[in-house]
């Protein structure tokens, strides 16, 4: 596994005072979002652990030039959030309710598991203390950087429990963390017994609702920058994986045999995407959202 290190480089200006430090392809980085407003900067995700978000806040401070700073996370997996601490003092970090119960709950937990994810991720993950968010609100937040309102807004259980979005509406931009990804398939943490909060179902509730609504820009938690087609796909992908689960399950195909058939169902139609092992995880857990 390659050093899961943000390096800020080739940051791409989405609109006035919109960027994003695209992580580049790096497996466990994310993109990462800076918006400035009149009198206030927000910052999208922290990358994982303290090195990486320090260079976070160095490159937030250069480009907010004296503004307030403001820190937000799209939902407590490791890469997302575990570089908070860093910004304690230097900005206001606000977070939806499920994603800091998540973050208190399953972080501990989270940690560990990453830490066992090879070496270059341990030494990422080093230092690390999970931050207690200094704003938490129910399901909606509207932040004024001044001249600009940008809209949080939590989704409800999908690819964890705690997801939100961010919008920024007058540049028509959205940061999905990992609802969605470019040029990969859905990441579906499903871990049972551990962890099986994400749901199938309920994240094709949130795709359907978010691709009608559209956007501009659109920046995945993972993968190249795109635009409202980038929301599209991953609601597709998630309607075929459900329907073709399903109407195996309803005929009482094995987990293992439908396993097999839709990861070759799902390659020979995706195959230039990453991450294939997801599409298991993916199956395993709509097996059990079917209705029996
Ligand atoms: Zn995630």
């Amino acid at each position: 596994m390659p050093e899961p290190v943000v390096h800020i480089e080739g940051v791409q200006e989405l609109a006035r005072d919109v960027v994003v430090i695209p992580n580049r392809q790096v497996q466990l980085v994310p993109n990462i979002g800076i918006i400035g407003g009149g009198h206030s900067v927000l910052v999208v995700e922290t990358g994982m652990g303290p090195r990486n978000a320090e260079k976070v806040l160095e490159f937030a401070a250069d480009f907010a030039k004296g503004r307030k700073l403001y820190l937000t996370t799209t939902h407590f997996h490791p890469e997302h959030a575990f570089g908070a601490q860093v910004f304690a003092g230097g900005a206001t970090f606000l977070v939806n309710r499920e994603q800091a119960e998540d973050l208190k709950v399953k972080g501990p937990g989270y940690l560990e598991m990453f830490k066992g994810l090879g070496e270059p991720v341990a030494r990422q993950l080093e230092g690390v203390e999970l931050a207690e968010p200094d704003v938490v609100f129910d399901q909606e937040y509207d932040l004024d950087l001044g001249g600009r309102m940008v809209q949080l807004r939590a989704t409800g259980r999908a690819h964890s429990k705690g997801d939100q979005v961010v919008k920024v509406p007058d540049a028509d931009v959205l940061f999905t963390g990992d609802l969605a990804e470019a040029g990969q398939f859905a990441i579906f943490p499903w871990f049972p017994p551990y962890d099986t909060d994400v749901s199938g179902t309920r994240w094709l509730a949130v795709m359907q609702r978010l691709a009608a609504e559209g956007a501009r820009v659109v920046v995945p938690g993972h993968g190249e920058v795109g635009g409202p087609q980038l929301l599209a796909d991953v609601r597709d992908y998630l309607e075929l994986l459900r329907d073709e689960t399903w109407v195996r399950r309803d005929s009482a195909v094995s987990e293992q045999t439908i396993v097999e058939e839709i990861s070759a169902l799902m390659i020979q139609r995706h195959p230039e995407w990453a991450g294939q092992e997801w599409i298991e995880k993916g199956v395993g857990c709509l097996c059990s959202e079917h209705p029996a």
